[in-house]
């Protein structure tokens, strides 16, 4: 199924997307008499995470781009909850940067509480559902930096959604990013260095992932800039599109 957030009579909503319709859903995802219109609703971000925990360098090709090397194993850096924003907001270039780069992912949703994920552990049944994620980055202050953590936290730096999918097998989904319609990033999930279901336990032997938490799982080859008047667009197959326009401050 397919899981929406959204803003409808004053309040945050959750519901089960089934074509036009959105059925209201309680805390435990279980549908309740009320059913709204997509165009009734204002779309939230697919997720409000405690964090968003990304993983850098997951593609060969993209590392390859930057002039990095593959890590051996996952390099992980986090993006500040309120960067994230929901398609259809717009991407802000802010005025400290001169290259502000999309990068397309496949995000996890965590469902479950996880915290040192056993071997023996499918570390699957924490997850909730994938949905599409910008990994929006100011290049040129991350490379300035020591660490990501200002090039990647930029207010609007993380567009989210649209949905949360749960039934996708995401083991060799393509992930694209477009910009005014021309693609970009075109990758496949098989092509990740470390896989889906590793970096879950990977991680959650790290710091404990809570219910709502993301996990951006990398970026394919082809990032480039973005300039004010952009459309950005990242899709993943038999997910959806998260459209972003892009404007300055
Ligand atoms: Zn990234």
């Amino acid at each position: 199924m397919k899981i929406a957030r959204f803003w409808a009579n004053g309040q945050v909503g959750i519901g089960i997307v089934e074509g036009e319709e959105i059925w209201e859903c309680d805390e435990r995802l279980q549908k309740t008499q009320v059913l709204w219109y997509m165009d009734e609703v204002k779309l939230l971000a697919a997720a409000a995470p405690s964090k968003v925990v990304c993983v850098g360098r997951n593609y060969a090709e993209h590392a390859a781009e930057l002039g990095n090397e593959v890590p051996k194993s996952p390099l992980l850096f986090l993006k500040a909850p309120s960067s994230i924003i929901a398609g259809g907001d717009n991407i802000i270039i802010p005025s400290q940067s001169s290259q502000v780069e999309h990068e397309g992912e496949l995000a996890i949703v965590i469902g479950r509480r996880a915290k040192d994920i056993g071997d023996d552990e499918n570390a699957l049944k924490y997850v909730l559902g994938y949905t599409c994620l910008n990994d929006v980055t100011a290049r040129d202050i991350q490379r300035a930096d020591v660490q990501f953590t200002r090039g990647k936290s930029f207010d609007t730096f993380c567009p989210i959604g649209p949905f949360v999918e749960t039934e996708l097998d995401v083991s060799d989904v393509r992930v694209t990013c477009s910009v005014n319609g021309e693609i970009r990033q075109d990758g496949r999930t098989s092509q990740m260095v470390f896989p889906i279901e590793f970096l879950v336990r990977y991680i959650s032997l790290q710091m404990t992932l809570m219910p709502g938490d993301v996990i951006a799982t990398g970026t394919p080859s082809g990032v480039s800039k973005l300039e004010p008047g952009d459309v950005c667009e990242v899709t993943v197959e038999g997910i959806g599109t998260l459209k972003n326009a892009v404007s300055t401050a």
